[in-house]
């Protein structure tokens, strides 16, 4: 990097790190991008002179919310909601609501800003949002789930809409949590429209949703793989999570004859070296969609190894797909990975690794799929479902699958074009610079807004 850019770097940080005062995962995410982009724009004074970059680190806007709710012995709980609507340019703000006791405004701030891009990589009309609440869903009841979905879809239902922000699931929603928020929205709006995306087949939603973050993570994994003149048949890989990106992705691996060892949630992981095989995998999804149960479980059932409070990056592979939460690798995760001969990282989970990994994937150059590229999958077909709701029909299964087969190879093709470098594809400079791209060149030609 010239010595210009990474005081220009340096520069904006501090600016940026002064107006938003101890949001750490927004620091880190906006950095991840700055990076790449800096020295991308540093000759293109067009970009320069109309402060794209500053603008793009500023949400459109936050809502911010008291969410009350009872629950079973009738007392009254109070948390708090958010929803921040990044940046509008490209199409209505999209991104999902993520429910987990860790959510604050800085988690909230650097899944929109990351997800403005990822929507960009898309090809589909979608700007970039994300909400939440530091609600905790684990051990309520499904009364009590019901009534928190409702209060807090009783606030936000006034900020979105088909055309203005269409959230979706994340981390602690899934189809009941969405379901619960789209039958209160009725009820509110009384106006039937996609104002939700995974949203249950019988009332608007769409085949493959539930599969396609996983799914796409691996076809993204495997166009990699066959850029460098190799596949995933063969190939051990190793997962963490076990909640829905990690089970497609263990499905995909599987059908595209690859082996996966592993599965963790936050209490540890497990380790069977015998693989985690289709009839293995359909007790998984039981366990955690039905009986709520821990991964430690699985251990006992089939007779492996569980490994308390660890995670699993020192399990030797070929294809590390981190899709648990962010930061769950740091340097010296990335470098147990590397000196145990991993080739590829797919990240399913948004920002897995830490800065510190991530520079030891590029120095290693090995093949490091980053979030915003990767897991693009599942936003993909989110916009599919909204296309469907506005054109009233339903496509079948085939066509889906193939409609985001092609969006991941075409992400992957944007991202060779900006990343390629001597030798190697640098994925995390092409995919925050194609992202960059669209989104600026929309804002350019709206002028100061
Ligand atoms: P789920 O709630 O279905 O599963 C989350 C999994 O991650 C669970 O196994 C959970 O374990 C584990 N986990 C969560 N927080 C932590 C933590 N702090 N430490 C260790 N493990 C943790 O969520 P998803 O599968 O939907 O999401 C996983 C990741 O993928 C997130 O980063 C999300 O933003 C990203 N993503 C999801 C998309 C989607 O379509 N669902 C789309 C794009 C990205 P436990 O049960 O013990 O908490």
């Amino acid at each position: 990097m010239p010595y210009s850019t990474i005081s220009t770097l340096e520069e904006f940080m501090d600016g940026l790190k002064r107006r938003n005062p101890g949001e750490h995962e927004f620091h880190q995410a906006v950095y991840e991008v700055v990076q790449s982009v800096l020295p991308f724009i540093i000759d293109k004074p067009e970009y320069r002179d109309a402060q794209i970059m500053e603008r793009l680190t500023e949400p459109d806007r936050i809502i911010t919310f008291r969410v009350c709710w009872q629950d079973d012995e009738g007392q009254v709980r109070v948390n708090r909601g958010y929803r921040v609507q990044h940046c509008n340019a490209i199409g209505p703000y999209k991104g999902g609501i993520r429910f987990h006791k860790s959510v604050t405004q800085s988690v909230l701030k650097f899944l929109a800003f990351e997800q403005t891009f990822k929507n960009s990589l898309t090809g589909l009309p979608m700007g970039g949002g994300k909400g939440g609440s530091d609600f905790n869903p684990k051990g309520k009841s499904d009364s009590e789930v019901m009534r928190f979905c409702q209060a807090f879809m009783t606030e936000l239902h006034r900020h979105i809409g088909p055309h203005t922000d269409v959230p979706a699931g994340d981390i602690g929603v899934g189809a009941r949590e969405v379901s619960y928020m789209f039958g209160q929205y009725l009820r509110l709006e009384n106006e039937f429209v996609g104002v939700l995306t995974g949203k249950g087949l019988a009332f608007g939603g769409s085949l493959i949703r539930t599969e396609a973050t996983g799914y796409g993570c691996v076809y993204y994994c495997q166009d990699m793989l066959r850029h460098a003149g190799q596949d995933v048949e063969g190939k051990t890989a190793v997962v963490s999570g076990s909640g829905n990106v990690a089970q497609y992705t263990v499905e995909k691996v599987n059908h595209l004859g690859g082996k996966v060892v592993t599965l963790s949630d936050s209490s540890g992981f497990i380790h069977d070296p015998e693989g985690i095989d289709a009839e293995k995998l359909e007790w998984v999804k039981d366990l955690k969609e039905n009986r709520r149960g821990r991964i430690s479980e699985y251990a006992q059932e089939f007779g492996c190894e569980f490994f308390e409070g660890q995670r699993p990056w020192a399990v030797p592979c070929d294809l590390a797909f981190p899709c648990a939460t962010q930061n769950e690798i740091n340097e010296d995760d990335a470098k147990a990975l590397i000196a145990n001969g991993v080739i590829a990282v797919a990240e399913g989970a948004n920002m897995p690794s830490e800065q510190g990994a991530i520079d030891a994937y590029i120095d290693a150059r090995i093949m490091f799929g980053p979030s915003k590229a990767a897991n693009a999958g599942g936003v993909a077909v989110s916009g599919l479902e909204m296309t469907q709701n506005s054109m009233r029909l339903s496509w079948s299964r085939d066509e889906l699958d193939q409609r985001l087969r092609e969006i991941m190879m075409n992400i992957h093709d944007q991202c060779v074009e900006y990343g390629q470098e001597e030798g190697w594809v640098n994925y995390l400079q092409g995919s925050n610079v194609a992202g960059f791209v669209k989104v600026a060149d929309a804002m350019l030609a709206y002028g100061v807004v």
